[in-house]
């Protein structure tokens, strides 16, 4: 049979029922195996443990789609999609708002497989060759499923070149304007899931933006790496009365604006299109309330030595702007630095800028954002809330 035979010491990982087998791991792999294909996976003794998709370009070589003998056919694709939606029917932490993550990748044991909603849009992206191959059949199965309005794609993550694919985006299904007004946590925001950032609006967010409303009141808040305002427009709902969100982007700062308009605010909202790191290296300003929410700093191991100093730098400058008894909110979404790691890099921040700092409350991912037990890389979201004395 045409197949991956592991080497036998190797073989614990999917009794585990971990989704990645690295090259390191495989004594035979086919050569009749087109990359992107499903195959079985086997032990030593040619026993199929489970079935995959490969691909030898990437450092995972195989991502297994389903465990046991069994071969992966189109329904169990369906089932796997029917329990990634399931898992958010009835869940009380979604019933605010209309804009959640439907399928989080191996967190839903769909790796490669990301599906957003947004109202009644989806947002497809694939991230695999393994899943580019399932596309129609994925598209079809959703469609059938939660009868969108729309299907839009936007497989355009910087991960497939690693992959050895071409991004690619746009409609597949129905029509998707424009804008898309969705609603979190009684706020409204405007999300261009065409060109905006990853699938236009991080939803991973969500229930830590909720968090920081109690704290917000007669505050005056620093929101770094600020998007379209998320941690702004909450901050206003509780009460802040003067926010400064700091981006690089223009588009995003166009659009923060935009949903001050539609959230009815309209005092106290500074917008500052900069480098945040310039930002805090420079500024003099003082502030009670902090939010610091970069993107992933490192995006895959060999960037953890820089990322672990950028996140330093950035805290050592940023802690200089806090007012004696303020507090800060800050957020790791690097899968490669622990919330461990995280907390270490916390600690030598608050020795090297000579402020006695305390940890409150810890945050992690939603739960539309599921961490598979058996794949704790799964679980990428960390933050803190600090106290700055
Ligand atoms: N907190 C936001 C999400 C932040 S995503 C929310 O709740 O929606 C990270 C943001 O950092 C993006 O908007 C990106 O444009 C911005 N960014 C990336 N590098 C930056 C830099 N060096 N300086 C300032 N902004 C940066």
């Amino acid at each position: 049979m045409k197949g991956i035979v592991l080497k036998k010491d190797k073989e614990q990982v999917l009794h585990h029922k971990h989704p990645w087998i690295f090259s390191g791991a495989i004594k035979v792999i086919d050569d009749n195996i087109p990359n992107g294909a499903i195959a079985p996976v086997m032990d030593h003794n040619k026993n199929i443990l489970a079935w995959g998709y490969v691909n030898r370009l990437s450092d995972i070589t195989v991502r297994i789609l389903c465990f046991g003998e069994k071969p992966f056919t189109l329904d169990t694709l369906k089932q796997l999609i029917h329990k990634a939606i399931e898992k958010r029917l009835h869940n009380p932490l979604l019933a605010n708002t209309n804009a959640y993550r439907l399928i989080h990748s191996e967190g839903d044991e769909i790796p490669g497989l990301i599906v957003d909603k947004y109202d009644a849009h989806l947002v497809f992206q694939s991230l695999t060759m393994g899943i580019d191959m399932l596309r129609n059949e994925i598209v079809q199965i959703l469609a059938d499923i939660t009868h969108p309005e729309s299907i839009f794609e936007r497989s355009d993550h910087a991960g497939r070149f690693a992959e050895g694919i071409e991004k690619r985006s746009g409609q597949i299904f129905g029509v998707t304007p424009d804008e898309i007004i969705i609603s979190e946590n009684n706020l409204k925001f405007s999300v261009d899931v065409k060109n905006g950032q990853k699938t236009g609006f991080f939803l991973d967010q969500r229930e830590n933006r909720k968090a920081l409303i109690p704290y917000c009141a007669h505050k005056r808040m620093l929101n770094l790496f600020s998007y379209t305002g998320g941690f702004t427009i909450a901050a206003f709902k509780g009460g802040a009365y003067e926010v400064v969100s700091v981006d690089s982007s223009r588009q995003a700062l166009d659009m923060l604006k935009k949903n001050l308009k539609l959230n009815h605010l309209n005092a106290g909202s500074i917008e500052v299109c900069t480098d945040a790191f310039e930002y805090v290296k420079h500024s003099t300003e003082k502030f009670d309330l902090l939010v610091i929410d970069p993107p992933a700093f490192a995006k895959s191991r060999k960037d953890i030595p820089s990322a672990l100093r950028g996140y330093c730098d950035l805290h050592v400058h940023a802690f200089h702007l806090c007012r004696p008894g303020s507090l800060v909110f800050t957020f790791s979404c690097s899968r490669f630095i622990s919330a461990d790691d995280f907390q270490k890099i916390l600690f030598i921040s608050a020795e090297k800028s000579k402020r006695s700092i305390f940890i409150l409350s810890k945050y992690h991912q939603p739960s539309d954002h599921p961490v598979n037990i058996f794949a704790p890389e799964t679980e990428y979201l960390k933050g803190f809330l600090l106290y700055v004395e």
